[in-house]
């Protein structure tokens, strides 16, 4: 596959932008490379400027659910922009969303909306020092939560693949109130809880992990969570930025069937455009700033495209049967795993992965995979392999085995037996 103009355009953006990119995942330093220039979306395919053409599984890392270009997403966007871009006074389309998020989420009465995922997980957790009157916060190894000071402590995602431990710039007194533990230990989290659980505002966890790779949690791991902050008088706060409207309608909270006192949003509830939210228990949210003390703001927040773009998405979600829509997702995603696993065996590679709801993850190790070491002990220069493969077979993938994988509910039959012929022709060139 020829990506000549891709090429050019990376040399010309690498002069001007830090490695080229305004996100550090986009240069493919997981996978080496260069990164293909995205030209047009349609649909489940992406077109770069070479004129190639993807079956595309990043789907702007989760957010597209209803793939590229939507028409209705379009046009609601098309609409919006027409009668202003954004205002600074309120409009009632952010009261709509508001309720579309409460109406699909139980555990959220109050939701403030924000303009990413990183806002929302910074604000929460202001929001749970503020509420409890503690300093101290648990995030789990390998959890990606955006790039806010607090939470750049062994994060996965980019972080693990440019393998930063710690960024610099950040301080040191602020590393020091997040405490890390591994993904789906219990044991580890009673034992901070028994230490430390009076200092500790809040216990962040991604419900389902998708910046390791695609992570389940164990059977107990979530109630365990609930159970050990509601002893201890700290928040739970679920990071549903990745989750949210994607491993089910209500989230992995509905799916687990867990009730946070927090919740975090982002990705699909903006529908493609630059979305965050976050909400939960009423008089925690009552906290928040005019009702209450804790301040945290936005010129744009709730702007009219975003609101327009998301509104669509969510009632389009809902009028497709929800829980019929997700289940569909999943058993795509099952086959894309499977037959990943199938040629592993017949090519005598070691491989395992999951899917849930609109999310997999490819893993080349036998497994189980259930937390940060696991992952970050798959095999790296066979998943670039693959990678560069599928992408030469005109399939995109996560560039890092340790991102996840999406689908969307316009990925058909047709484009899943394309992807699967794939994944069985690059295995017989590993
Ligand atoms: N939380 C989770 C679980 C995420 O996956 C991400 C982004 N991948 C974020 C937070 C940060 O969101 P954003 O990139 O929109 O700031």
């Amino acid at each position: 596959m020829v990506r000549k103009a891709s090429e050019k355009a990376f040399g010309e953006a690498q002069k001007v932008m830090p490695g080229g990119v305004n996100s550090p995942v986009r240069a493919f330093r997981a996978v080496g490379g260069t990164p293909f220039f995205a030209d047009k979306g349609e649909g489940p395919f992406l077109f770069d400027i070479d004129g190639n053409r993807y079956i595309d599984y990043l789907l702007s890392w989760g957010p597209l659910i209803w793939g590229h270009a939507h028409p209705e997403i379009v046009q609601a966007v098309q609409a919006a922009a027409a009668k202003g871009t954004s205002f600074g006074v309120p409009t009632t389309l952010e009261t709509e969303m508001a309720q579309a998020v409460i109406d699909a989420v139980p555990s959220v009465e109050i939701v403030r909306m924000v303009n990413s995922g990183t806002e929302a997980t910074m604000s929460a957790l202001r929001l749970a020092r503020a509420f409890t009157g503690r300093q101290y916060i648990v995030k789990f190894e390998g959890c990606y939560h955006g790039h806010a000071d607090s939470l750049l402590v062994k994060a996965g995602s980019g972080v693990a693949t440019l393998a930063l431990p710690d960024s610099p710039g950040v301080p040191s007194a602020t590393a020091q109130s997040t405490l890390t533990i591994p993904y789906n230990d219990i044991a580890a989290a009673e034992a901070l809880f028994e230490q430390r659980g009076h200092e500790i505002a809040a216990v962040i966890v991604e419900p389902v992990a998708g910046n390791m790779g695609c992570i389940l949690p164990v059977p107990g791991f979530l109630e365990a969570l609930r159970r050990i902050t509601a002893e201890h008088q700290s928040l739970l706060i679920f990071d549903e930025v990745m989750t949210g409207f994607r491993v089910s309608f209500g989230g992995a909270q509905e799916r687990f069937g867990i009730v946070p006192d927090l919740t975090t949003f982002g990705k699909v509830i903006g529908g493609g455009l630059p979305v965050g939210a976050y909400g939960g228990r009423r008089d925690i949210m009552a906290m928040v700033a005019p009702a209450g003390p804790m301040y945290q703001a936005g010129t744009l927040s709730g702007n009219p495209l975003a609101m327009a773009a998301g509104m669509t998405a969510l009632r389009m979600l809902k009028d497709a049967g929800r829980d019929g829509l997700y289940a569909g997702l999943e058993t795509r995603g099952k086959q894309i795993v499977d037959a990943f696993i199938n040629a592993g065996n017949k090519h005598g590679i070691p491989t395992s992965g999951h899917a849930i709801g609109g999310m997999f993850g490819l893993f080349f190790h036998s497994g189980p995979i259930t937390n940060y070491a696991e992952s970050s002990a798959c095999d790296k220069e066979r998943y670039a392999q693959f990678f560069h493969g599928m992408l030469n077979a005109g399939i995109s993938l996560a560039p890092s085995q340790q991102e996840a994988g999406f689908m969307s509910a316009v990925h058909g039959d047709r484009e899943l037996a394309e992807t699967i012929e794939a994944i069985n022709k690059v295995f017989a060139e590993l």
